[in-house]
């Protein structure tokens, strides 16, 4: 595609980048066809063929409204779309560049404003949301539907982390909401390792990725989130004390697998994040298939691939096939490159699309009569447990539950 970029943006690593990114597209809309925002609203302006085009208006210095905002808040930054395109256009970097642009060009509403500000600032301080959640909890039946929906009423309790024993070390992200929501992910994923001769460790202080606050579009705190978590990590990965960086939810796992491209402009911590980037795995890319102990007919599960696993770090297959080794029978499941709804901060943002897109996910996974949905990521996990009929796990507390 043909580009004349703006004067504002020519000149800019960003404008380089996105025109690059631009010239890629050919227009050809087969991308269309696995976006569910299409999906759900048939029109092309909400697909990444039109969002593309909408982007490429507005570095070019074209006017931009409210309507080229929403167009990019509706998008989920699921990045099926890269998946599909022929052309390798990297969609997902090119509207992180539109939306700071966008946003600066045709500022939101106050209201809107003051909605985004809130999430950006408690859900990334983990104590601060634990406590939220505490009195959440407390007051939950006295809450309004909506709000009681996204409080669990149940918290299952971590159980014991083993002690470090083996010479394997390896770090694991603790996350701003997880430790409160699910504080038995992180522990379980500590004890499937331990038993496959890993020691996992939370280093002290090092909690939000900066994914939460950088795709509300505040990006320089977003990264300023990831400089104080590789500040947390640096002294053991310096000293060569772990083989990696474990994340058990992929949503961070993408973000921090990033880093070295995040903070590429940053010439103070461009090394290291280029480091830690090269340190940081899913958990299901360290579990050795063979560590997990074979077994037979433990009962039948849907596994729900987040966008952020299959297309944004294009793992697929891996979760599914330990599962599998440990003797879950696995159902199919419709559709299952399309999103759930969840997103980051999407489904409170745009809660309509959102729970359109839960809806049709829950009816594919619940489709084949599962005991139980699996999946890799705390945000689909707590958005899917919202409606579904049966219970919503991380696929890693299945494997614990089995061998203990
Ligand atoms: S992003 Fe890729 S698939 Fe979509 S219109 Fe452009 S070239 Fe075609
Ligand atoms: S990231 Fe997802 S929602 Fe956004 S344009 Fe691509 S496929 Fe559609």
């Amino acid at each position: 595609m043909q580009t004349r970029l703006a004067d504002f943006m020519r000149d800019s690593a960003e404008g380089r980048e996105a025109e690059e990114i631009l010239r890629k597209c050919v227009h050809c809309g087969f991308c269309t066809a696995t976006c569910p925002t299409y999906q759900v609203l048939g029109d092309d302006l909400d697909s990444p063929r039109g969002r593309i085009y909408l982007m490429k208006r507005a570095l070019e210095g074209a006017p931009v409204t409210g309507k080229t905002r929403l167009h990019l808040d509706r998008c989920l930054t699921c990045r099926a779309c890269e998946t599909t395109c022929p052309s390798g256009v990297r969609y997902g970097r090119l509207v992180d560049i539109g939306r700071a642009v966008v946003e600066q060009r045709a500022p939101r509403p106050p209201l809107d404003r003051l909605k985004r500000a809130l999430l950006a600032f408690a859900l990334p301080r983990t104590g601060l949301f634990a406590f939220f959640l505490k009195l959440g909890r407390a007051v939950r039946p006295l809450l309004p539907a909506m709000l009681k929906s996204k409080v669990p009423g149940k918290i299952e309790p971590a159980g014991a982390w083993p002690a470090p024993r083996h010479a394997r070390r390896m770090l694991v992200l603790a996350g701003c909401v997880q430790p409160a929501l699910a504080p038995a992910i992180n522990a379980a994923a500590a004890r499937v390792l331990d038993r496959a001769g890993i020691s996992l460790i939370e280093a002290p202080g090092a909690g939000c990725c900066g994914g939460i606050r950088f795709h509300l579009n505040y990006q320089e705190a977003g990264r300023d989130d990831m400089r104080a978590l590789i500040d947390a990590w640096w002294p053991m990965v310096e000293r060569g004390e772990v083989e990696a960086i474990v994340a058990t939810a992929s949503g961070c796992g993408v973000t921090v697998k990033d880093y070295g491209h995040l903070l590429a402009q940053d010439g103070n911590y461009r090394d290291k994040a280029a480091r830690i980037a090269a340190l940081a795995k899913d958990l299901c890319e360290v579990l050795p298939l063979e560590a997990i102990a074979a077994g037979g007919a433990r009962g039948r599960v849907a596994f729900q691939s987040p966008c952020t696993l299959q297309h944004g770090q294009q793992i697929r297959g891996k979760v599914e096939a330990r599962l599998a080794r440990a003797g879950f029978e696995l159902t199919s499941v419709a559709d299952a490159h399309l999103c759930c709804g969840s997103a980051g901060t999407y489904s409170l943002l745009q809660p309509a699309i959102a729970g359109e897109l839960r809806a049709r996910k829950l009816e594919a996974l619940q489709g084949d009569a599962p005991g139980c949905i699996a999946t890799a990521n705390i945000g689909c996990l707590s958005h899917l447990q919202e409606r579904a009929r049966i219970p919503v796990r991380h696929w890693v507390e299945l494997l614990d539950r089995m061998s203990a």
